[in-house]
């Protein structure tokens, strides 16, 4: 089974990240193995920034989970920061099949809509993004089920979607 490490970047509050740990080790046990959390941040990519849009390229942090990481190994970070990909005005996460994975938490909190702080929806929402990372690491595509493959094109659509893999999902994982 695959080893999984998880990273924040600079910025990313520590809380948010064990409690992402317990949530996934309680989940995905059969899929990955060991899943350990690295406590020390890593440097936000000096290049990642795009001050036309204000906002981060994800690439650079992909590529600085891969010189990271050993090869074998699968790397999920958390990165507070507002990430876009090209063609995209933004991105809640991005993955690399058979690769690493981010989750973008800024647009996952009411604050950035002007709203008051809500662990009870924004923790719910970065369980939901990681795994769904995760399953495209696995090679998952999107799904239409009830699943957490469905694609997110707002916010409304992650607070819809479940907490877990379908049925047809899971039987690809396995
Ligand atoms: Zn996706
Ligand atoms: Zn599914």
């Amino acid at each position: 089974m695959a080893e999984l490490r998880l990273y924040s970047f600079q910025n990313t509050p520590a809380n948010v990240l064990v409690k992402l740990k317990e949530h996934l080790a309680n989940q995905l046990h059969t899929l990955f193995a060991p899943i350990s959390v690295e406590a020390a941040p890593l440097p936000i990519p000096a290049k990642a920034y795009e001050s036309i849009r204000d906002q981060y390229r994800a690439a650079p942090f992909l590529a600085a989970l891969g010189a990271q990481v050993p090869s074998g190994v699968h790397a999920l970070a958390l990165v507070n920061l507002d990430l876009f990909v090209p063609q995209l005005n933004f991105i809640f996460g991005v993955a690399q099949s058979n690769g690493h994975a981010l989750v973008a938490l800024p647009r996952l909190s009411p604050v950035f809509y002007g709203l008051a702080e809500n662990p009870a929806l924004y923790l719910p929402r970065v369980n939901k993004e990681a795994l769904h990372e995760l399953g495209h690491v696995l090679g998952l595509d999107h799904c239409t089920n009830y699943c957490v493959m469905r694609f997110s094109n707002t916010l409304a659509d992650t607070d819809e979607k479940p907490d877990a893999y379908c049925a047809p999902c899971l039987g690809r994982l396995s």
